[in-house]
């Protein structure tokens, strides 16, 4: 079980960690938050912030202990300690970076059978803050994807804490977010994500809706990675991991962060689903391991 092999391709990372650019920054804006993007923007409005775009948790961060913070490294110095014995299961960045790996393996094959083109996106590790072509991003808004950049982005050391706080443990939960993310990605290539900012332009009140539609298309994309990749023996998966993806899908739905930070439930404000539709979403996706089930019209 696990992965087919051990070896770490780090030349799609970029690595920005200790790049010191602090607190204070502005969340990235319209760029597609990710998977728990939603997660500190309401427990910032439970502790009293304000203005959407300008998220400052600085309470909750510099929460340590995870492990694998690469900081100071060279791309070289990275790849050798992901290539070192039992790396993967060792180092968060280094099972993120071979679940991204792998990802790219799986949709690369995928499409080529479907007669499309993919592109690997470029996987960004930050600390604190960063700059993007989305805007600048701290660690606050979650991992998430920006579609100009083409580019995951991710602080480890925030992954580790919303996993703990939120219930969305477990390895195989990292890989799911990250081929949520990738999901975004495929959007992007696909034209998708386009059509779902043009359509919410339009229609202003249907942008949460769209929002969620955009969201669990990305979740249906990593239930439909989980399947591929076990197929082909890419990353096979348990039992037991996919049930880490399907909780941790579920910890993720609005309702449940909703529940968890503020103790009430608003339904107009959802953005990425609810946690039963979020887990039906990757199981659709994981059924057939087909895209084509994802499908949705805008
Ligand atoms: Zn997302």
């Amino acid at each position: 079980m696990g992965f087919d092999d051990q070896r770490v391709d780090v030349s799609g990372v970029d690595d920005r960690r200790g790049g010191g650019l602090g607190g204070g920054a502005l969340a990235a804006g319209g760029g597609g938050l990710g998977v728990v993007g939603v997660v500190v923007y309401v427990l910032f409005q439970l502790l009293g912030g304000g203005s959407s775009g300008g998220f400052d948790v600085s309470g909750l961060q510099g929460v340590g202990g995870a492990t694998g913070t690469g900081t100071g490294e060279t791309a070289q110095q990275l790849s050798d300690r992901c290539n070192s014995d039992g790396a993967i299961e060792k180092y968060d960045d280094c099972y993120v970076i071979k679940s991204y790996n792998e990802i790219n393996e799986v949709w690369t094959a995928e499409l080529q059978r479907r007669g499309a083109r993919y592109s690997d996106p470029r996987l960004s590790f930050f600390s604190s803050a960063t700059t993007t072509g989305c805007g600048r991003a701290t660690a606050s808004v979650g991992p998430f994807y920006c579609p100009p950049d083409q580019e995951v982005f991710m602080d480890l050391d925030f992954l580790a804490q919303l996993q703990s706080q939120f219930g969305a443990q477990g390895r195989y939960a990292q890989s799911y977010i990250v081929a949520h993310e990738v999901g975004h990605h495929l959007q992007n290539l696909f034209g998708t994500e386009e059509k779902v900012r043009a359509a919410q332009q339009a229609q202003p009140r249907q942008t949460n809706a769209l929002s969620v539609e955009l969201e669990l298309q990305a979740d249906c994309y990593a239930g439909a990675y989980g399947k591929l990749a076990d197929e082909h023996g890419n990353q096979t998966i348990t039992p037991d991991q996919l049930d880490e993806a399907l909780n941790a899908a579920a910890a993720v739905g609005d309702d449940a962060i909703q529940r968890k930070t503020s103790g009430s439930v608003d339904p107009d404000s959802f953005t990425h689903g609810t946690s039963a539709q979020r887990r039906a979403a990757f199981s659709t996706g994981y059924a057939n391991g087909d895209i084509d089930d994802c499908a949705f019209s805008v």
